[in-house]
């Protein structure tokens, strides 16, 4: 696992680029986002993990990138039906 990037330990914890970073949660165990730094486990892409899955799941995880691709696939194609109906 590669370590995190511009990160910099603080007396209020560990912080990249001005944004203080929380450690991942649990649901992000298998992510290929999931970075080392000070013996903790941090998001490259997000300060605050547990916000990203407070609302169903992290739409940048790469371990549940299957079901998001599935349903990317889907929905243009219900999309464009519907508008043709609509003409
Ligand atoms: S991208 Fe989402 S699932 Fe992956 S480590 Fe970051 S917050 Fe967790």
């Amino acid at each position: 696992m590669s370590a995190l990037q511009n990160a910099k330990k603080t007396d209020d914890g560990v912080m990249v680029n001005g944004f203080l970073l929380s450690p991942i949660v649990e649901q992000c165990q298998g992510c290929d986002r999931v970075r080392d730094f000070d013996e903790q486990q941090f998001c490259a892409s997000y300060p605050n993990p547990s916000s990203k899955w407070a609302g169903g799941r992290c739409n940048f995880a790469t371990h549940a990138k299957i079901e998001v691709a599935a349903q990317a696939k889907v929905n243009p194609l219900k999309a464009s039906k519907r508008a043709a109906k609509g003409r």
